[in-house]
């Protein structure tokens, strides 16, 4: 046993104790009476969904039932979903626990992605490639899955993801098969080769040419700057305090000292990508914003800034889109943070430990 005064290398402030401190000091009062139980599971082994890839040739979903895993997607109250032959969207209509319609919500059928049932926490093996070297699945919190769904590509649709890399998302849009044209960026160069490998190991070299896809390291505050007024749907999955990765990493860690002033200047960030991404969607196009933090201030204060800015110095009006049709949908598989005034937020849960995944969605009205 090493004496720990003698341990050169122990870190006095590791930042994922500090990053603890922080979260207690403040989901504490944000939280309340749900904070000890979210951080527990915080604390906790995570769960993975498997994001079925539908560019694989071999039967991956088969496979995976066989190891008691299904797909959430499609695993949900009957009476939610009404499949539309002639599009290629499922549609939900739900109702509140009043009774009341809840507004109609369209996404692809083609999104699949497996879970282990509840309080299960059996691990996903790695995925293997089929003959042609593509990857089977792709392992990610299946939460993250709920913002692309929340998006709702359709047929043809011109589509940004504005901060991309490594990947899943954009993996998970693509399985959609519908749309049009995908620009894919990501600010950080080193990141945006591993979003390329990632695309190379999933996806059929034919769909990743330059009539279908675009791939970019730009910095997405200047989005705006460049292509005004043209997406119809913008995925803005801004960088946060990945409030998981913090409290269980050392490396790469946003709360150590050497990132302060970074963690910091976050909020701001996430508000100038955000409003790049509204200035970037058309009028009638819409946005989701998401994270993978509990910050109030990343996530409702943002969104809520967003909006009065976007008005203010764009002259944008928006919408906020009601997305409890996705909660009231997918509420088997994942907790849902209660009463948010703006947007959505899966909460980590022992039995369910998935997220956290903030998301809210907006519509350019003008
Ligand atoms: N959407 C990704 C996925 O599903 O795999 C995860 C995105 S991660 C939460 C945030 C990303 O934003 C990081 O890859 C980071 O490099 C990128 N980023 C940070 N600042 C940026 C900026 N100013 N412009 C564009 N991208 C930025």
């Amino acid at each position: 046993r090493v004496k720990e005064k003698w341990a050169a290398t122990r870190i006095k402030y590791p930042p994922t104790g500090l990053a603890l401190q922080y979260f207690d000091a403040t989901y504490g009062s944000q939280l309340g009476k749900l904070w000890p139980s979210i951080r527990v599971a915080l604390l906790s082994e995570r769960k993975y969904g498997a994001l079925l890839n539908n560019f694989c040739h071999d039967d991956v979903l088969a496979g995976l039932e066989a190891q008691g895993s299904s797909d959430f997607i499609s695993d949900t109250d009957t009476e939610d979903q009404t499949s539309e032959e002639e599009s290629s969207c499922v549609s939900m209509k739900t109702s509140d626990a009043d009774g009341q319609p809840l507004p109609n919500l369209q996404f692809s059928p083609h999104i699949k992605c497996s879970v282990f049932p509840r309080a299960d926490i059996t691990r996903f093996k790695p995925a293997r490639p089929d003959i042609y070297g593509l990857l089977g699945y792709y392992l990610m919190d299946a939460a993250s899955v709920l913002p692309c769904l929340a998006l709702g590509v359709q047929e043809g649709h011109n589509v940004l993801d504005l901060c991309a890399a490594p990947g899943g998302k954009t993996l998970a849009l693509l399985q959609t098969q519908c749309i049009g044209f995908l620009c894919v960026n990501d600010s950080s160069v080193s990141r945006t080769l591993r979003l390329k490998r990632v695309l190379r190991s999933y996806v059929p070299k034919q769909l990743l040419n330059d009539e279908k896809l675009r791939i970019t390291s730009i910095e997405g505050t200047k989005w705006g700057e460049i292509e005004r007024n043209t997406f119809d749907r913008v995925l803005v999955d801004v960088p946060c305090t990945t409030d998981r990765h913090s409290l269980m990493e050392h490396d790469n860690n946003i709360f150590s000292k050497s990132r302060t002033a970074e963690r910091r200047r976050l909020p701001q960030l996430q508000l100038e990508l955000l409003l790049a991404g509204i200035e970037a969607a058309r009028p009638g196009g819409e946005i989701v914003y998401s994270t993978c933090t509990l910050s109030q201030t990343q996530n409702l204060d943002v969104v809520e800034q967003a909006i009065y800015m976007a008005q203010e110095k764009h002259g944008i009006h928006l919408q906020v889109v009601d997305l409890r049709p996705l909660t009231h949908m997918f509420r088997k598989t994942f907790h849902f943070a209660p009463d948010l005034h703006l947007g959505e937020m899966v909460i980590p849960h022992l039995a369910a430990n998935f997220g956290p995944i903030y998301m809210c969605k907006l519509r350019r009205l003008t």
